[in-house]
C-alpha cells in the first residue's frame, strides 16, 4: 500500500464571447514555472490583496496558442493521461474529477469538443492501443517476460441527478424511476448495484457507447449556460489483466477501476436565477457538492493532523460522496481538475474554486495494487 496525496490541477479557459463583449478584465494569472495561480480582487484596495495558491499542475489555456506556456488538450493529456495509464497497468484504482462553475471548462477537459478531445476519449483510445502493444510505454505492467496477459475492459456510465442515480446506458423510458442505489462491498468498496457494465473490445465501441450515454443525460437550461448539465456524470472503466505464468500455469488478476467524473456546476443557485423545478435541482446540486466540500474538509484535516485522532468523514451525507468513497481518502490515485474563467466577473466563483482545490491537496489516499489469484 502506498500513501498518495490527491493531486490538483487548475485550468483556466480562454475568454468567452460574452466576457469579450463586456470587455472584462483578467483577474487570474498563472505562473507555470512555480505552479502558482494568482487571483486579483477586482475591487482593489477594499477587497484585500492578491491571493496566491500553489498546485501540482497549472494549465493556462487563456494564452495565445502559440505562446510557449499555452496549455491545450495535449498538455493536459501528457500529464494526466500518463498517470492514468500507469495506474491502470499497475493495478491501482484511478480517479479524475473536474470541479468548477458552469461554463468554466470541466467538460472541455474531460470530454472535449470535436477535434479538441479531452481526457476520457483519449484514455479509452490509449488503453486499447497499449493493450495491442503499440502505445507509448509507460510504467510497470502486470506481465513479465514468460507471462501471457489477457485483458478485459468494461465500461459504465451514470449520472447523479437530484440525488438519484441513473444508468446512462439504459434508455430513459426503461429506467427504474427510483434510481439505482449505492452499496458497499467489503472487498471493492462502494459501487452502484445493478449498474450496466458493458464489455468493450475496441475504442470505436466505447465511442458509440459514450455518445449514447451523453445523449441520454438529463439536461436543463439555466441562465448561465443553456446546455450545461445540472447533474454529475461519471464514466467508469473496469480494467482487468489476467496474467498467466507459462511455467506454472497459475493465473493472477490485476484490476483497476478508473472513474472519470464531470461534476455539476459549483455556482451558487442565486447566480443562475433558478426558480421552480430548477431551484429544487439547484438545492440538490448544492447538497451533493456541499457534502463533497465537507468530505474534503474532513479528509484535509485528517491528512494534516499527524497522529492525532481522526475525525469522522461524512461520506454518507450524499450519493456522490458515498460513491466516491474510494477516490477520496480510500484506495485510489486521485486527481482533481479545478476549472476557472479568467474574467473578473467570475472572481467570487473562481476564488471559491481555488480554495476548494487548495484543500483537496491535503487529502491522503492509501492506494493498493488490486491483485488476486484467478480461480
Ligand atoms: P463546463 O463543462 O464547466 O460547464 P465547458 O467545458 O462546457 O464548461 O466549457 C464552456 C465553453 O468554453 C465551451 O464552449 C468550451 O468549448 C469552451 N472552453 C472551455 N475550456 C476551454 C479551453 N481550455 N480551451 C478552449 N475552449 C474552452
Ligand atoms: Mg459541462
Amino acid at each position: 500500500a502506498s500513501n498518495v496525496s490527491v493531486k490538483v490541477a487548475v485550468r483556466m479557459r480562454p475568454f468567452n464571447n460574452n466576457e469579450k463583449a463586456a470587455g472584462s478584465n483578467q483577474c487570474i494569472i498563472m505562473n507555470k514555472e512555480h505552479n502558482q495561480v494568482v487571483i486579483k480582487n477586482p475591487e482593489g484596495k477594499e477587497g484585500g490583496e492578491d491571493k496566491v495558491f500553489t498546485y501540482d499542475y497549472v494549465y493556462d489555456s487563456c494564452l495565445p496558442e502559440e505562446d510557449e506556456n499555452y496549455a491545450g488538450q495535449d498538455t493536459v493529456w501528457d500529464d494526466l493521461g500518463m498517470e492514468l495509464l500507469e495506474a491502470a497497468w499497475a493495478g491501482y484504482n484511478y480517479s479524475l474529477f473536474a470541479y468548477g462553475q458552469t461554463g468554466s471548462g470541466k467538460s472541455h477537459s474531460m470530454v472535449g469538443f470535436g477535434e479538441a478531445r479531452g481526457v476520457i476519449p483519449r484514455a479509452c483510445e490509449a488503453i486499447f492501443k497499449k493493450m495491442r502493444g503499440d502505445g507509448e510505454s509507460s510504467g510497470g505492467g502486470g506481465g513479465k517476460d514468460g507471462d501471457d496477459v489477457r485483458y478485459k475492459v468494461e465500461a459504465s456510465m451514470l449520472e447523479i441527478y437530484n440525488e438519484r442515480i441513473r444508468d446512462l446506458f439504459v434508455p430513459m423510458n426503461q429506467q427504474d424511476k427510483g434510481g439505482l442505489k449505492v452499496r458497499d462491498s467489503p472487498s471493492t468498496g462502494a459501487y452502484v448495484f445493478g449498474l450496466k457494465k458493458i464489455p468493450v473490445v475496441s475504442y470505436s465501441q466505447i465511442e458509440r457507447l459514450m455518445a449514447f450515454g451523453t445523449k441520454n443525460r438529463t439536461v436543463a437550461a439555466t441562465n448561465m449556460n443553456e446546455t450545461s448539465s445540472r447533474a454529475h456524470t461519471i464514466f467508469c472503466i473496469a480494467f482487468v489483466q489476467t496474467v498467466v505464468n507459462r511455467d506454472t500455469m497459475k493465473a493472477n488478476d490485476i484490476r483497476s477501476e478508473i472513474s472519470l467524473v464531470d461534476l455539476a456546476g459549483s455556482e451558487r443557485v442565486s447566480r443562475t436565477g433558478a426558480s421552480g423545478d430548477r431551484l429544487v435541482e439547484g438545492g440538490h446540486i448544492n447538497k451533493s457538492l456541499s457534502a463533497l466540500g465537507n468530505v474534503i474538509n474532513a479528509l484535509a484535516k485528517n491528512g494534516t493532523s499527524k497522529g492525532k485522532k481522526k475525525i469522522l468523514v461524512p461520506y454518507r451525507d450524499a450519493v456522490l460522496t458515498h460513491l466516491l468513497k474510494n477516490s477520496l481518502g480510500g484506495n485510489a490515485k486521485t486527481t482533481m481538475i479545478a476549472a476557472v474563467s479568467p474574467s473578473e466577473d467570475s472572481y467570487a466563483e473562481s476564488l471559491s474554486t481555488l480554495r476548494y482545490a487548495d484543500r483537496a491537496k491535503a487529502i491522503q489516499n492509501v492506494a493498493v495494487v488490486n491483485e488476486d489469484a484467478n480461480e
